[in-house]
């Protein structure tokens, strides 16, 4: 007797048609299409994982949970927003200007 094929998605016995098929793997479309996304999601928590790899521990725990409540796009925002807090204002100046929009002490004219 051969070994029940359990769905990839829901964990349900998959009836086999049999007569030389491939052996389905998912009860349905539904469940194919969910293990699919489960494991396209999957994909991108990994590359996240590696995105803040370098950070503090207690960050990549805040952000592994914040992971689990929400949709990997939303951390992902998150996570842009605080790398864009870590990084000093860029002054986007012509080459010319170099050196006079940082380092400047602009002295009030009230004296
Ligand atoms: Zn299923």
């Amino acid at each position: 007797m051969r070994q029940p094929i359990l769905c990839g998605a829901c964990g349900t016995r998959v009836p086999q048609v049999g007569g030389g098929h491939q052996p389905r793997r998912y009860c349905n479309d539904a469940c194919k299409q969910r293990a699919y996304r489960t494991r396209q999601e999957e994909k991108k928590r990994a590359a996240m994982r590696q995105r803040w790899a370098g950070y503090r521990p207690r960050t990549q725990e805040l952000l592994e949970s914040a992971l689990r409540y929400h949709e990997p796009e939303v951390v992902n925002l998150m996570l842009e927003a605080l790398e864009a807090e870590c990084e000093p204002e860029v002054v986007k100046s012509p080459a010319a200007g170099e050196g006079t929009a940082r380092g400047t002490i602009v002295t009030p004219d009230r004296l």
